[in-house]
C-alpha cells in the first residue's frame, strides 16, 4: 500500500470578492469552504495524511476550520503559490516522505473522490498525473493587430488535485525556486517530468469570485439524497474484569480484548458511519499499528467518523446497533447506552435503537470466545456530493 499524503494550498489571501477573510474561509453551508475540501481528502481511504499550507495570520480560522479532523499541525507558507507548496512539500519531507503526494486548491472543496481514485491509479505508472477538461468556448487572441482565433485543439483547463511522485516534486520545486510558475504541473514540467492527463470533473471547480461563490452555495442546499452505511465487528474475550459496550464500562467476569478498548459495539457503528460516504474502514482512519490509538476510548473514533460526515454536509438520521453475546446482559444498561450514542451522534434517544440477542449457544459467540455487533447509519446529504 503506497502512502499518499494530501497537501492543500490554503495560504493565499484571496480577497478579490471582497468580505474581511480570505475566501477559503468563507461559509459554505453551515461550514467554511477549507472544511469541505479538508473533509473530502480526510475521508478517502487512500489518503494517508492531510497536511495544509496557511497564512500565519489565519491560524484561528484555520483551527476552526479543521477541529475534530485529526489533522496534523498547518504548515506556514510563503510569498507565491510556489514557495507555499514548496515548503508544504519539504515540511512533510521532514517526517517520513511518503510514495506521493496530491496538491490541491483550498478552494476546490467540490473534489469527488472517484477523481481521487482515478489520479491514483494513473500514478500507478506515471510521476506526474492531472485532471483536464476540454474547452468549450471559442478562443480568441486580442492584440492591437486586431482578432484572431485560438484553435482549442489539444488545449486543456488543468484542475487540481494534481498527483505526484513526492519525491520527484519536491526536487522540482527545489530547483526551480523563485521562478513564480501558476500550478505544479508547470513545476514539473519545467523540470523535464512527463505529464499524464486524465478527465477532470466540472463539479470540482475553483472558487475564485462571488458568483463561483453563490453557485458552491446553490449546490449545498440542492436536492438531498439518503444514504445507508453498514458495519460488522467482532473482538475476543479473554481475561480481565469488564468489558466497554457502546462507551459503557460493564463489570464481567471477562473482557475484550484489542488494541483499542475493544469496544465491539462503536466499531461498528464507525464502520457504519463511513460507509455512508464512502470512506474506507476503521482500519484505514484509526491503523492498530500506531501506537495513538493503544488502549484508545472508542469513541474517539466515532467523534472522528461523525466530523468527516459533518464536513461533507451529511445529516445523521437514526442508528441502529445490534450486539450479539451470551454475557454480559445488555438490557440493564441500554438506556445508558443509548444515551451516550445519541449525544456521540448529536441526535435524539428516540433515534437510536440499541438491540442485544445471544446466538443461542452456537459459534463463538455461543462458546463465550468473543462478542460481536452490527450498526446501520442512515444520513442525508446534498446529492451533489460524490
Ligand atoms: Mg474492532
Amino acid at each position: 500500500m503506497k502512502r499518499c499524503v494530501a497537501l492543500v494550498v490554503a495560504a493565499g489571501r484571496g480577497r478579490r470578492f471582497g468580505g474581511d477573510i480570505p475566501k477559503q474561509y468563507r461559509q459554505l453551508g453551515t461550514d467554511p469552504m477549507l472544511r469541505h475540501t479538508l473533509g473530502r481528502l480526510a475521508s478517502h481511504p487512500d489518503i494517508t495524511e492531510v497536511r495544509t499550507v496557511i497564512h500565519p495570520d489565519d491560524i484561528q480560522l484555520y483551527e476552526a476550520a479543521s477541529k475534530g479532523l485529526g489533522l496534523a499541525p498547518p504548515i506556514m507558507g510563503g510569498e507565491e503559490r510556489q514557495d507555499s507548496v514548496r515548503l508544504g512539500l519539504q515540511a512533510i519531507a521532514n517526517n517520513t516522505a511518503p510514495d506521493w503526494v496530491l496538491i490541491h486548491d483550498g478552494a476546490r472543496p467540490f473534489l469527488p473522490s472517484g477523481l481521487i481514485d482515478r489520479l491514483l491509479d494513473t500514478l500507478e505508472h506515471s510521476d506526474a498525473v492531472v485532471p483536464a477538461l476540454p474547452v468549450q468556448d471559442t478562443l480568441k487572441k486580442y492584440t492591437k493587430d486586431g482578432c484572431e482565433t485560438v484553435s482549442r485543439e489539444n488545449v486543456w483547463r488543468i484542475q487540481t488535485p494534481q498527483a505526484f511522485n513526492f519525491n520527484k516534486i519536491l526536487s522540482a520545486h527545489q530547483k526551480l525556486q523563485g521562478q513564480s510558475l501558476t500550478d505544479d504541473s508547470s513545476v514539473a514540467e519545467a523540470a523535464g517530468m512527463k505529464i499524464d492527463l486524465i478527465d477532470g470533473d466540472i463539479r470540482n471547480f475553483k472558487i475564485t469570485s462571488s458568483d463561483d461563490l453563490d453557485r458552491a452555495r446553490a449546490m449545498m442546499q440542492g436536492p438531498e439524497e439518503t444514504r445507508t452505511g453498514y458495519g460488522f465487528d467482532v473482538h475476543k474475550l479473554g481475561e480481565g474484569n469488564s468489558v466497554t459496550i457502546c462507551g459503557v464500562v460493564i463489570p464481567h467476569e471477562q473482557g475484550l480484548l484489542g488494541h483499542s478498548d475493544a469496544d465491539v459495539a462503536l466499531h461498528a457503528l464507525t464502520d457504519a458511519l463511513l460507509g455512508t460516504i464512502a470512506a474506507g474502514d476503521i482500519g484505514q482512519h484509526f491503523p492498530p499499528s500506531d501506537m495513538k490509538w493503544k488502549g484508545a476510548a472508542s469513541v474517539l473514533f466515532v467523534d472522528r467518523a461523525v466530523a468527516l460526515l459533518r464536513a461533507r454536509g451529511a445529516r445523521i438520521i437514526n442508528a441502529d446497533i445490534t450486539i450479539l453475546g451470551e454475557a454480559p446482559r445488555i438490557g440493564p444498561h441500554r438506556r445508558m447506552m443509548t444515551t451516550r450514542v445519541a449525544s456521540l451522534l448529536g441526535i435524539d434517544n428516540g433515534r437510536v435503537g440499541i438491540k442485544a440477542t445471544t446466538t443461542e449457544q452456537l459459534g463463538f459467540v455461543g462458546r463465550r470466545e468473543g462478542l460481536a455487533a452490527h450498526a446501520i447509519v442512515t444520513v442525508t446529504c446534498p446529492a451533489s456530493i460524490t
